[in-house]
């Protein structure tokens, strides 16, 4: 491996390409980062402090370092420096469209970041006293009652945290409501097509997974699905729109179907941004739905903390549903909202499960969502979602002569467009693809998933893209799609313009070297 002059290891690649080493290791604004521990070492600081003399006990408390903390000492500008050359490292939606199926990157409002770090919101803390946090508390209660309007659903739980984690609230709500009645019912369904957190949610709340077919057309298997229906089946777990970017239009009949066989049905409401302010789930017979905020109501998905996934509930469902919750009564001739902690009398949660979290939410969130559906209203948020079904159309019918759409001839999709690597020259895949997208400057799209397609690609451009960035999105595809189908094998070393090139994504994902030791680097240096 070749060193720099500052002995450390510079990639090896930069080699490969002629006139492209360079002393730093660097290629112009493509920054080579090491380690902190690289830059720094555990035997400095890049403070100047008093040594603690002997006598100085007392102001420590008894809390004296026993032994070195082990970490790099670094001055400020270097510590800001590596972070922001790591930052720009980073494919973000603010650089540029992120097609990225199933997973609703769009813009961020920064009206909705102005929103969220307002102090009042942005500084308080879960255990204030409750007279002094009546605004945030009214905030995550408007929230709620929108989200329960927007759904056409009974009650809402705003404290699961994000989209997986509302799924086990869902279904720990179901459990309840059949335990409640006696009924143990051991088996949950689950279509193809569905978000791998399905199945994992329901195995992770104790059922037993059985998978349900697609048919020819992407959607659920009814015949299927209704011949597996029995005493033993608690539940289904279906995604609308599904994960191949179609609406299920058999949603009320199987919601019927399963109702009379005694069971329940959980919808995964990722992609709510399809069909918002067009389509309330409570009107298809669904029983519990999580939200993913921060998809469908403004990201980002981190929103700075964990993301937040409120779950709906129907009528049924209100009863089991968890704690605690923002309710609004009546004090001193105005409103006054106050938190629920404990199982209530009466039958408005009134055997409720439990609990999903310590407190009740992520409140970066909460203000976030809130300031873009109020900035939107309800004609807004219906406006969004045709818009991101157009776009969505736009790109699938711009590349179906080039990509194979497998779905495309049973008519318009929905918020994504699905294609299958059908059509490549030998030996060429997806993944190849993906790594030629990246040298055009793009984020690939979301790869074999759903499972049902070989080699899917899913791409999800969201209503925030404008036709001139659709477009230039849609020719780089186009170019590298007519690359993949000539069977260009310079596409299998792709990508050659990123900070590293093809990676062993198996070790990756299977050895990750996620701790740093000494070693590590003296070996890298041999
Ligand atoms: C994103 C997503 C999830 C999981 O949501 P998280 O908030 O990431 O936990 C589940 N199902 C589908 C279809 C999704 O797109």
């Amino acid at each position: 491996m070749t060193m720099n002059r500052e002995g450390r290891p510079t990639r090896p690649e930069a080699a490969e390409d002629a006139g492209a080493e360079t002393w730093t290791g660097n290629r112009a604004l493509m920054l080579e980062e090491p380690l902190l521990f690289e830059i720094g070492d555990t035997r400095t600081t890049g403070v100047d402090i008093e040594a603690v003399g002997e006598g100085d006990d007392a102001h420590l408390a008894g809390l004296r370092r026993t032994r070195p903390i082990g970490l790099a000492g670094l001055s400020e500008p270097e510590t800001v420096r590596h972070y922001t050359r790591l930052s720009r490292q980073n494919y973000a939606i603010d650089l540029g469209l992120f097609p990225l199926g199933s997973c609703t990157m769009k813009h961020n409002p920064r009206l909705c970041e102005k929103a969220a770090r307002l102090p009042g919101f942005a500084d308080v803390h879960p255990l204030q006293p409750i007279d002094t946090v009546q605004g945030a508390l009214q905030l995550i209660a408007e929230l709620g009652e929108w989200l329960i309007r927007l759904t056409g659903m009974h009650s809402v739980a705003m404290s699961p945290k994000a989209g997986a984690h509302g799924e086990l609230c869902g279904l720990l709500a179901i459990r309840s409501a059949l335990e409640a009645r006696g009924d143990k019912r051991e088996v949950i369904l689950v279509p193809e097509s569905a978000h791998g957190t399905n199945p994992a949610t329901a195995a992770f709340a104790g059922y037993r997974v059985e998978s349900i077919p697609a048919n020819a057309a992407g959607r659920v298997d009814l015949t299927a699905l209704k011949a597996r229906l029995g005493p033993d089946v608690a539940g289904v777990m279906i995604t609308n729109p599904n994960t191949c970017g179609l609406f299920e239009p058999d949603m009320i009949e199987i919601s019927r179907a399963v109702h009379e066989a005694g069971g329940l049905v959980y919808c995964d409401g990722a992609n709510f941004n399809a069909i918002v302010g067009r389509v309330r789930p409570g009107d298809l017979g669904i029983d519990a739905m999580h939200i993913n905020l921060h998809k469908t109501f403004s990201t980002p998905h981190g929103g700075g903390g964990p993301g937040a996934g409120p779950v709906v509930f129907s009528e049924a469902l209100t009863p089991f549903a968890p704690l605690p919750f923002v309710d609004k009564i009546q004090a001193d001739g105005g409103d006054r909202y106050i938190l629920v902690e404990e199982e209530c009398v009466g039958e408005h949660h009134g055997r409720s499960f439990g609990r999903m979290t310590a407190f009740h939410g992520q409140m970066g969130m909460f203000s976030r969502a809130l300031a873009y559906i109020l900035s939107h209203g309800a004609d807004g948020l219906r406006q969004v979602a045709e818009d991101a079904v157009l776009n969505a159309n736009y790109i699938l019918r711009r590349l179906e002569d080039l990509l194979d759409a497998p779905f495309a001839a049973s008519g318009p999709c929905m918020h994504e467009a699905l294609f299958s690597d059908k059509g490549f020259a030998e030996g060429m895949t997806t993944l190849d693809l993906a790594k030629g997208l990246i040298d055009e400057g793009y984020h690939p799209m979301t790869m074999y998933f759903p499972l049902v397609v070989h080699g899917a690609m899913l791409v999800e451009p969201t209503e925030t893209e404008s036709k001139a960035a659709l477009d230039q999105f849609i020719g780089a595809l186009r170019h590298v799609a007519e690359r993949a189908r000539a069977g260009d094998t310079s596409l299998k070393a792709a990508p050659f313009h990123a900070p590293r090139r093809r990676l062993d994504e198996t070790l990756a994902a299977r050895k990750p070297v996620l701790v740093y030791r000494e070693q590590d680097t003296a070996e890298a240096a041999e």
